[in-house]
């Protein structure tokens, strides 16, 4: 965690293309854009590799650069929309295990494929539903 390449940008030892910097995070151009301005956001604190562990007061100020950004990248590129994407864990997509955010710009006709939707089978919403409300921790 400590030797990860996004805390190296943090402390300026690897360079990056920088958008956005306070206190709390950080946020730089992908060095492999899914569009022109694909961006991820990170928090400063070194403490944490993905949602699972990150500190909320972390998430927050993510979340607050998020919506910020989110709006000023879709302007500045007139954009026709953003995805937003957060892979944690190996088998959800994360390479780099320190929390980021991907902010994707999206432009009619861009050809990206999205996941598909699927159905439930009978019975399957409620059971999944279920499960989940019973690990919630804030209800
Ligand atoms: P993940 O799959 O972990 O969600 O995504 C990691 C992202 O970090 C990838 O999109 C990759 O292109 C980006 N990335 C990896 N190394 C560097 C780097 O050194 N500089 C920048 N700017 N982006 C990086």
């Amino acid at each position: 965690m400590n030797n990860c390449i996004f805390c190296k940008i943090i402390d300026g030892d690897i360079p990056a293309e920088k958008i956005y910097e306070d206190d709390h995070v950080l946020a730089f151009l992908d060095i492999h854009p899914v569009n022109p301005g694909h961006t991820l956001i990170i928090p400063k604190n070194k403490n944490s590799q993905n949602i699972f562990d990150i500190e909320l007061p972390d998430w927050e100020h993510m979340s607050r650069a998020t919506h910020m950004l989110a709006g000023a990248i879709t302007k500045a590129l007139n954009a026709d929309g953003i995805n937003l994407r957060m892979n944690n864990r190996e088998h959800a997509g994360q390479v780099v295990y320190h929390p980021h955010i991907h902010l994707i710009p999206r432009f009619k006709g861009d050809g990206l494929i999205d996941w598909k939707g699927n159905s439930y089978k009978e019975g399957e919403a409620q059971e999944v539903l279920s499960k989940i409300k019973n690990e919630l921790k804030y209800v």
